[in-house]
């Protein structure tokens, strides 16, 4: 065994407690102590270095029909982020190698990699690429924003579209896509601060505070011509402002519907659906997984416009084991600027 320096004897993990009705709440979850588990023949064990908090995480606390199985009762929330390698009996991996991948809400990490990759999906951390970086605008949430606008919304110069969730990590980086592809960009986002900041760094044509304006009436006004493309990451109220404001043949790109995820009844909606009957308007969903193919030109372009400030993103880091339960809330009372990351 390749002994990394610093094993420490216990492992602390958050476990789901149980499953949340309505909304998340820290005590949803259970902070326990185990020991740091051995490694066997072929295993690796890694220190978790980083966190990334998903809304979609709040789904995996459900027991319900969906894409992945849910996080068990009693089991280590699972979670994204990047570790480093401190023990390995494993030839394909040594002590301090960095990797990143779905981990947990745990202190370290451990399995039988080379066998599982496929499962686990581990993948090595590129020389010299910052962790905010990796897991921020060129992680998933950038890549799905890449596939999401340019594979499912389709735009074409001069289009307005329009992205809720506009400052966070998802939207931030559709939006300013959407720029870059030259089309006339209106941000939808919660607080003065966060539109100050779609305007004045991500420079897009327009921001609208949904929390202090009337969306329908700074909507119609901002698009006199109709939404061409909409990047949906909330849905509720703001989904049915876009139905009331579609240009004909818009296409509307569903990535995610934050405003009900945290439910405990799945609401009735949207009420004018029938608008895209009327400006015969499409509606996809959309999943990064689907879109593999498309990630190595992705990460090209994503990496290509950070690195030249075509692209400005904002990364939250919080501080601290303890903090975990708490910073995954931030994502729902929209407390997080830009990318929401924990460091360890
Ligand atoms: P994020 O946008 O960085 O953070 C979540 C933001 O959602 C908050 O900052 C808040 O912004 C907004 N929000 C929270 N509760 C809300 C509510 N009740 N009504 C309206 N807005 C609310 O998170 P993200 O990781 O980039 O995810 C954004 C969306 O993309 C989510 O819906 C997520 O599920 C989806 N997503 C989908 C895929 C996919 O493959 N389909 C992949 C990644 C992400 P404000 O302060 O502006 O309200």
């Amino acid at each position: 065994m390749a002994a990394g320096e610093d094993i420490a004897a216990g492992n602390r993990q958050w476990l789901l407690a149980r499953r949340p009705l309505g909304m998340v709440s820290e005590s949803d979850f259970e902070l326990v102590e185990r020991p740091v588990p051995e490694i066997g023949p072929g295993e690796v064990l890694a220190r978790v270095r980083w966190l990334s908090f998903e809304p979609a995480m709040r789904g995996w606390m459900d027991e319900r029909e969906s894409y992945v199985a849910p996080v068990e009762v009693g089991a280590p929330m699972r979670a994204p982020g990047l570790a480093e390698v401190v023990a390995s009996n494993d030839p394909d991996y040594v002590a301090g190698d960095v990797v990143f991948g779905m981990m947990g809400w745990s202190e370290y990490v451990t399995g039988r990699w080379s066998a599982e990759t496929a499962g686990r999906g581990y993948r090595r951390v590129p020389a010299g690429m910052p962790a905010e970086m990796l897991l921020g605008p060129l992680g998933s949430t950038g890549m799905t924003a890449y596939v999401g606008l340019l594979d499912v919304g389709r735009p074409e110069p001069g289009d307005t579209v329009v992205v809720s969730g506009a400052a966070g990590a998802t939207g931030s980086v559709a939006a300013q896509i959407a720029r870059i592809k030259g089309c006339r960009v209106v941000g939808i986002a919660g607080g003065a601060e966060k539109c100050r900041w779609l305007l004045t760094e991500a420079r897009l044509d327009a921001a609208i505070d949904y929390k202090n304006e009337d969306l329908g009436s700074r909507l119609r006004r901002t698009c006199p011509d109709g939404v061409d493309v909409y990047f949906e990451n909330v849905g509720g109220a703001a989904l049915e402002a876009v139905l009331d404001n579609l240009a004909f043949g818009a296409r509307i790109a569903l990535c995610g519907l934050i405003s009900g995820y945290n439910d405990a009844e799945a609401r009735p909606g949207p009420r004018n659906l029938f608008q895209l009957i009327v400006r015969r308007a499409s509606i996809q969903g959309l999943l990064l997984w689907d879109f593999l193919d498309r990630l190595p030109e992705a990460s090209v372009d994503l990496r290509r416009w950070v690195e030249a400030g075509e692209i400005a993103y904002r990364v939250d880091t919080q501080e601290g084991f303890e903090k975990i339960p708490r910073t995954f809330l931030r994502l729902f009372s929209g407390a997080n600027e830009g990318k929401q990351l924990l460091r360890l």
